[in-house]
């Protein structure tokens, strides 16, 4: 028997700050890529301007997607209009990552979507996000990114869906998670389910239902792993899944 080791992609951003060669370069979260070896999968980085027939191929070859956080969705692919508290987007990532999903969940196999990208899984399957949590849910706590913070702060609550894959998964429905995101899902996509809810109400995690393997969660479970371990069993989950 040969122990497989389970090919995990990863979708990049762009990344603008560094212009090596004058060229923008692709780039992922190292905290992602060193979640999915050290759980036994092998990464491989998506760029953010693959389409189409690429699509297929990824779809074809990869065992488990992996949405990885970045940027706010272009609310134009909700059916809004951009408002003043939007940040900036980049509609090829957009573009690259729905079409992506909308043919990776035809494969069945297992997908993972961490902040940005449990908000895409949403708006793919025709969900809205709000543009704002603190323009829009004024009593909400501050679920914003604080460039001063460790990224493995515990920031506030989720309260778990007993019985959801993902509560099944983590063995619990009380977790302490991270935070930082101003955006968070509106009206839930086709199929999908609210699985987790900060103390606000804010949702916080999502599934698809009658699918093997699709969880989304708005926190950033690969930043808080290094700290705290409740977060592994999402990762052992999601590449076991990938590897079954
Ligand atoms: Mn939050």
């Amino acid at each position: 028997m040969t122990l497989r080791r389970p090919l995990i992609g990863i979708t990049g951003r762009k990344d603008t700050s560094a212009r090596l060669l004058h060229s923008v370069m692709v780039a992922v979260g190292e905290t992602y890529t060193r979640a999915i070896q050290h759980v036994g999968g092998t990464p491989v980085v998506i760029p953010p301007t693959v389409m189409d027939a690429d699509w297929d191929v990824l779809v074809a070859h990869l065992d488990g997607l992996l949405l990885s956080g970045g940027g706010d969705v272009d609310p134009v692919l909700y059916g809004e209009q951009s408002e003043p508290w939007m940040g900036q987007v980049d509609a090829e990532r957009d573009l690259s990552e729905l079409g992506l999903v909308r043919r990776w969940l035809a494969s069945g196999r297992p997908l993972l979507a961490i902040c940005r990208g449990h908000q895409v899984l949403n708006v793919a399957l025709g969900g809205t996000l709000y543009q704002d949590i603190a323009a829009y849910l004024p009593n909400a706590l501050d679920h914003s990114y604080a460039p001063a913070r460790p990224m493995e702060t515990l920031v506030h609550r989720a309260d778990l869906v007993a019985g959801s894959r993902l509560a099944t998964v983590l063995g619990g429905t009380t977790f302490e998670v991270n935070s930082a995101h101003h955006q968070a899902v509106k009206a839930l996509g086709d199929g999908l389910v609210v699985v987790a809810t900060a103390e606000d109400g804010v949702i916080e995690a999502i599934e698809l239902q009658d699918y093997p393997f699709c969880i989304g969660v708005q926190w950033h479970p690969e930043a808080m792993v290094k700290a705290v371990e409740t977060m592994w069993p999402l990762f052992e989950a999601f590449v076991n899944t990938a590897g079954g």
